[in-house]
């Protein structure tokens, strides 16, 4: 086979393969260059999903009438002026590459005009083929009508999915932009009909409700933090609430939305043990950090970004998200806890009947276990819980109570589980922890890469209880293990940490690595459901929950308390 020079016009199809995947990439790469050209409204009309039309309209600088034909060629771009501003990108764009892009697998047309012109300017490309640009009437600002996408690569338009998902993709896009541009109004028609409208200018929080609904945006808290010269801020869900996917997690850097795995990862750690596994809650992050730290031009649709100091980037955020929660999930909010029901439309009230039905008919029928404690109002008010009365242990296992707003169960075995966790912790923390020597030291084998990585970090493992040394080449001996772990082989717990460095790389995994090991500890250590509590026990339970953080869920993300407000209970029995 003889190598031949591809001619242009593949190359340009083959380049627009890798920024221009569906349609809503179109609409991305458009909308993003409204946003880079200081618009304060950008309206969105698309037909056949976007196949037979997108249009992006916008009130943004406009593009002067000499340089339309450069913005339509490939690496032509307004946005970098030296090399050195490869290193400091501050715009969406920066390559040069969209309008050509999309210019060669679609008939384009664009039309623009400068306020300070009189006239504006129109150009058309027809599958890569640009014509001349023409004088034109038109608003100041800029407009792109993009139709027939994928005429001339038909295989891709094969690829596509289903119209309402890939009209469901577009969505996403213009969602993903309001939410990190609040000054700006977004519309967005589909077949000629409205389907979002985010009026700009609004507070954080009326964005929020705009774009993911009132409901769940009422479960969510506004956090900040910074740190150096990083500052992280936004929303999160409550601990209670989650969701069977990640598609709720946005996370933004300089305002840029990115789909980044150091990100979510920092994210779900900063949740720890407060959801159970397989959920996920809703975040909405913005990490602000200067642009010099960090590298936008890593992924051909500008997905995915680099830190130059990925692991205290994680750290930060990690923590960030911890301290939102932290007082957030010490006192229980007066909403009935929801068990994790998809929140759109009206699931709500099942979330209601959720808690009710599995108490009733797990329930044997017959004899309902009832041991009443009858017992005075507490006089301590010192915290939420040492402030319930107690009326009862239900089936061996539940606290019932008399709450300031209503009624409270309580899971005495969840609730056991998060004091003795929380306990651990402090100690682990404290870097107070025990060691036990192994009476037979365990040999850890590991591939080439991976023993690079355990042996930058043998004094950190020291740290927490494992002694390992070296022991051959790419062999290692475990000597000592931490006393709070049960014994057993400790081999498959490093590898996963070290996998774990590999992956977002820092110490936070080896933490991870150690608290899911304590949680299972402090499951098996404490008291079992179905004891009976004598009243001091009691009393003491209650009083340690008010003393630790996280008190709301037991390390496994499972509630510890369930409450019913007065207003929940008289909806439940339609009195209202
Ligand atoms: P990039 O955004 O990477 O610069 P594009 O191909 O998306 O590359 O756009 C090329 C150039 O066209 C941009 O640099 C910008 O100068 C101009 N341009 C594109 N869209 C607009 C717009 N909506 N308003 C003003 N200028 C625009
Ligand atoms: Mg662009």
């Amino acid at each position: 086979m003889k190598i031949i020079r591809l001619p242009d016009s593949w190359a340009a199809r083959i380049a627009a393969g890798e920024v221009i995947e569906r349609p809503a990439s179109v609409v991305k790469e458009l909308v993003e260059n409204s946003l880079d050209a200081g618009a304060g409204e950008i309206s969105v009309w698309v037909e056949g999903s976007g196949i037979s039309l997108i249009r992006v309209s916008d009130d943004g600088d406009g593009i002067a009438p000499e340089d339309l034909p450069l913005a339509v060629e490939r690496h032509a771009t307004s946005k970098l002026a030296e090399e050195a501003d490869l290193w400091r990108i501050s715009t969406l764009g920066f390559r040069g590459e969209a309008l050509p892009s999309i210019g060669s697998v679609s008939k384009f047309e664009i039309l623009s005009r400068m306020r300070s012109m009189e006239a504006g300017c129109r150009l058309c490309v027809d599958g890569g083929k640009a014509g001349e640009a023409i004088v034109a009437g038109c608003s100041a600002g800029t407009t792109v009508e993009v139709r027939e996408l994928f005429f001339n690569t038909p295989v891709r338009r094969k690829f596509l999915k289903s119209p309402a998902t890939e009209l469901s993709h577009i969505c996403d896009v213009i969602n993903h932009a309001a939410l990190a541009h609040r000054e700006i109004h977004f519309r967005l028609y589909n077949q000629g009909s409205l389907l979002c409208d985010y009026p700009g200018g609004v507070e954080p929080r009326d964005r929020l409700r705009q774009i993911l609904g009132r409901e769940i945006a009422a479960g969510m808290v506004p956090f900040a933090w910074t740190k150096g010269e990083s500052r992280i801020s936004g929303f999160l869900s409550k601990a209670p609430s989650s969701f069977s996917g990640t598609r709720y997690l946005t996370a933004y850097v300089n305002r840029r939305f990115v789909r980044d795995r150091v990100l979510t990862h920092a994210i779900l750690q900063g949740y720890e043990t407060l959801l159970m596994k397989g959920r996920y809650p809703a975040v909405v992050l913005y990490l602000e950090i200067p642009f010099k730290d960090v590298d936008v031009n890593v992924h051909p649709a500008k997905h995915e970004v680099r830190f130059r100091r990925q692991s205290e980037i994680h750290e930060a955020v990690a923590e960030a998200v911890r301290q939102g929660l932290r007082s957030e999930a010490k006192t229980p909010t007066s909403q009935l806890t929801r068990m994790g029901e998809e929140p759109c439309g009206a699931v709500h009230e099942p979330a209601v009947s959720y808690g009710l039905r599995s108490w009733i008919s797990d329930a044997p029928l017959p004899r309902v276990e009832f041991t009443r404690i009858l017992e005075e109002p507490p006089l301590a008010r010192d915290g939420f819980f040492s402030s319930l009365e107690v009326l009862g242990q239900l089936l061996g296992c539940y606290l019932i109570c008399s709450s300031p707003r209503g009624m409270a169960v309580i899971d005495q075995h969840a609730a056991h589980e998060r004091v003795a966790f929380e306990r651990m912790r402090r100690q682990l923390g404290d870097g107070a922890i025990e060691r036990q020597s192994l009476l037979i030291p365990q040999i850890l084998e590991l591939p080439a890469g991976e023993a690079a990585l355990l042996e930058q970090r043998l004094e950190l493992l020291d740290r927490v209880g494992f002694n390992v040394e070296k022991f051959g080449r790419n062999e290692y001996v475990i000597r000592t293990a931490p006393a709070l772990l049960p014994a057993g082989d400790y081999r498959e717990a490093l590898r996963r940490m070290i996998a774990e460095v590999a992956e977002v790389g820092e110490s936070e995994s080896l933490r991870e690595g150690l608290e899911d090991r304590l949680a299972t500890i402090a499951c098996h250590g404490v008291i079992r459901a179905h004891r009976k509590l004598e009243r001091d026990e009691i009393r003491a339970l209650l009083r340690q929950l008010d003393e630790i953080d996280f008190a709301t869920q037991c390390p496994h993300g499972r509630p510890v308390l369930i409450e019913f407000s007065e207003e929940q209970l008289e909806r439940m029995f339609r009195r209202t």
